[in-house]
């Protein structure tokens, strides 16, 4: 049984170091990109999730300029059929998609967010905007310390000063590492899926579509069917649009904004499969 085992790790580290070695020797990029592909394939698996990797593994992935994705969600309310990690399931899954095609790395997912118009609702957990910024800021440090330089952080939350705290990380960062003047300058782009799945409002959905209406109830039915619980009414509030609120809960009680009693699977699939050709022309562009 020892022996069996043994035998295996062996094997498995001394491809993993030899391929460490030819990836050192190797100036071009190329190269080494193509070489992480043939050991992920030897192993019979393409590794997609950054913890998942051995150490010897995420130096070859840092060698061969690997995109890695960060996704970004939330623990909020979305009315009374969606579950509160509605904002983390539907990135989750379009980029871990978009990184099988692109061939990314994806890291472990924060799923805490800024959540002001929903923070009194039950189960919102809301953190604050600093924090937010901060711990991205130090997760984008420490992948840029480890050598990554293509990001993409990914947010299923949309919230604008969520997003606000994103954007802050990401251009102190970067900031820095301008004056800093590294050899290979890292890149970092900083958006929402909602960025892309909006763009189908007006085309195949209500232009007022919005929190747990028909686009969202649609893409979590496609992903995680089990954590639907019916449909909640349709409701169309209208929110004043600069006042800051103490309880903006008032102005949508139900928690839902838009119609999730139209919701289907199928426009799920079909709005999530959108999203993912637009995340792959990103990490497309971002390996350039
Ligand atoms: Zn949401």
């Amino acid at each position: 049984m020892a022996c069996w085992f043994h035998q295996k790790f062996i094997r498995r580290n001394n491809r993993i170091l030899g391929f460490r070695f030819a990836a050192q020797g190797c100036d071009d990029m190329e190269m080494a990109k193509a070489r992480v592909h043939r050991i992920m394939a030897r192993e019979g698996e393409e590794k997609l999730w950054l913890d998942e990797l051995s150490m010897e593994e995420a130096e070859v992935c840092v060698r061969a300029g690997k995109v890695v994705i960060f996704p970004v969600g939330s623990v909020e309310e979305h009315g009374r059929h969606l579950p509160l990690c509605t904002d983390s399931l539907q990135p989750e899954y379009v980029a871990l998609e978009a990184a099988k095609k692109t061939k990314s790395l994806m890291a472990p997912p924060l799923r805490y967010g800024v959540c002001n118009a929903t923070r009194n609702f039950p189960g919102t957990i809301s953190i604050g905007f600093r924090s937010l910024c901060r711990i991205t800021q130090d997760i984008l440090e420490e992948l840029i310390r480890n050598g990554f330089r293509r990001i993409l952080v990914l947010s299923g939350h949309a919230g604008q000063t969520h997003m606000a705290a994103l954007r802050l990380a990401a251009q102190e960062v970067i900031l820095h590492h301008e004056k800093e003047g590294l050899k290979i300058k890292p890149r970092i782009m900083v958006c929402s899926d909602y960025d892309f799945a909006y763009e189908l409002r007006g085309k195949h959905f209500s232009e007022k579509d919005g929190h747990g209406g028909t686009i969202e109830t649609s893409r979590v039915m496609a992903i995680r069917p089990d954590l639907v619980k019916g449909r909640s009414r349709k409701s169309f509030p209208r929110l004043p649009r600069f006042e800051i609120l103490a309880n903006p809960e008032h102005y949508f009680p139900s928690g839902v904004i838009g119609d999730p009693t139209i919701a289907s699977a199928e426009k799920g699939r079909m709005i999530n499969q959108y999203v993912i050709g637009e995340i792959v022309k990103l990490i497309e562009e971002l390996k350039t």
